[in-house]
């Protein structure tokens, strides 16, 4: 074995790896005249190289056929979205009618509340996360209020139990079975953004729905980053973003799950056009009659150009053997990143997200030891030699390999740069 901090060891870790090739397939930043060891791809994914021909074929088709670009080879506008349904599907295991990419995450998430958080005066409850991504906290608090009730007793935010701000399952099972009768809805993260947690998302659905409540999801940190199996584990609904781990693009098209016992739901919903039954959509007919599946809570025709880095991505997904050769990788990398950590920059750095691999995923967030001038410090320090992390108040620096385009070297990389700077007397 040789040393872990030594480059003849993360490139043989490297080199065993046959994903390792997909880097390939991915622009990576510049820095100087080399890369940027680029760990935001749970902010931003890269660009696929693949992205750009897909984008191009979309303005080609518009330039050269404009309206018949709905209808004319290749990849024809009005069954767009079709192109990216199994593909979705595979990395969240679900059925290919149980997903659909459309608008954006938080207006999914609307969408979704309004057919699946039915308050009653018996039942007018939230269960969520203190602490919450601010978007998700505004979307259920106006839905609260949107349906009359009181966010301060019906909104009911759960204080993380354990000492780095991460959560047992146990306090999440107590709070189901404390505020069970008066829940309405259970909307929790697959991983939470800050502290990187990962959660049992069928111990979770199998608790709320136990208590009789409707349980969603908030996959924006999971999807592409673990196995999900969304169908098998029966959340009534789910959304993410594809703009992560999904690296699809700034403002790239969300993602949506509607579970199958749902497909034909005679819920309330939000409708519009495109979620009207595609063979009489274009009688343009009064009658809203949606489509069966996810599908059915469209609104418009979809967003093409936002859509197409989608298919690029997809592809690798699906080159790379899927979400379980994926995660494979990544829980090497991440055991990597950690162990260097643990070897030499442990007075530096404090891990706070779990250490067991199946309550986390490609991320580690870390805290920088002596507060948020000097973690600020060290973070710069990265910036300037290349490493891009992302900075997360007070004094926490996410790192997140993601196992597409991050490499041992990449993470070596890190681990020396806090080692030069912590020896440097910062
Ligand atoms: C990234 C993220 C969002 C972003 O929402 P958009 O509607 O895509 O802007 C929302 N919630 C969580 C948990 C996120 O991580």
């Amino acid at each position: 074995m040789t040393e872990p901090f030594s480059d003849q060891h993360a490139a043989a870790l490297d080199a065993a790896d046959p994903l390792s090739a997909l880097r390939a397939e991915f622009h990576l930043p510049r820095h100087g005249d080399g890369e940027q060891a680029y760990f935001v791809g749970n902010s931003l994914g890269l660009q696929p190289k693949g992205a750009r021909a897909m984008v191009d074929e979309v303005m080609d088709k518009w330039a050269r056929d404009a309206v018949e670009g709905h209808f004319l080879d290749p990849a024809p506008w009005m069954p767009y979205h079709e192109l990216v349904r199994n593909g979705l599907a595979e990395v969240v295991g679900a059925e290919p009618a149980e997903v659909v990419a459309m608008n954006s995450l938080t207006a999914n998430l609307h969408l979704m509340l309004v057919s699946f958080y039915r308050p009653t005066r018996e039942r007018p409850a939230i269960l969520m996360e203190a602490g919450a991504f601010p978007s998700d906290r505004h979307a259920l608090e106006s839905q609260v209020r949107f349906h009359g009730f009181d966010p301060g007793t019906d909104l009911i935010e759960l204080e993380p139990d354990e000492p780095d701000g991460t959560f047992s399952m146990e306090a999440i099972e107590r709070a189901i079975a404390t505020h069970g009768k008066r829940l309405a809805l259970v909307l929790w993260p697959g991983v939470q953004y800050r502290t990187g947690q990962a959660f049992d998302l069928e111990a979770i659905t199998r608790l709320g729905h136990a208590a009789g409540a409707v349980v969603g999801f908030d996959l924006a940190h999971a999807a592409g980053n673990l196995p999900l199996q969304l169908h098998a584990h029966g959340p009534d609904f789910a959304v993410w973003c594809h703009y992560k781990y999904m690296n699809s693009g700034p403002g790239a098209v969300g993602g949506c799950f509607v579970h199958a016992r749902h497909a034909r739901t005679t819920r309330p919903r939000f409708a519009g056009w495109w979620g009207h039954d595609q063979a009489s959509r274009f009688r343009m007919g009064p009658e809203f009659a949606p489509t069966p599946g996810a599908d059915g809570w469209q609104l418009s025709n979809p967003q093409i150009l936002s859509l197409a880095p989608l298919r690029a991505s997809l592809e690798l997904f699906a080159r790379a053997g899927g979400m379980g050769a994926l995660r494979a990788r990544s829980v090497r990398l991440t055991g990597y990143l950690e162990a260097l950590i643990r070897e030499r920059l442990a007075d530096t750095l404090q891990v706070v997200t779990p250490r067991e691999p199946e309550r986390r995923g490609a991320q580690l967030s870390l805290r920088v030891a002596g507060g948020r001038e000097r973690g600020r410090a060290l973070f710069e320090h990265l910036a300037r030699h290349g490493v891009l992390g992302d900075w997360r108040e007070p004094d926490v620096i996410r790192i997140s390999p993601a196992p597409l385009y991050n490499s041992h070297a990449d993470i070596l990389r890190f681990a020396r740069a806090v080692d030069a700077w912590r020896g440097g007397g910062a």
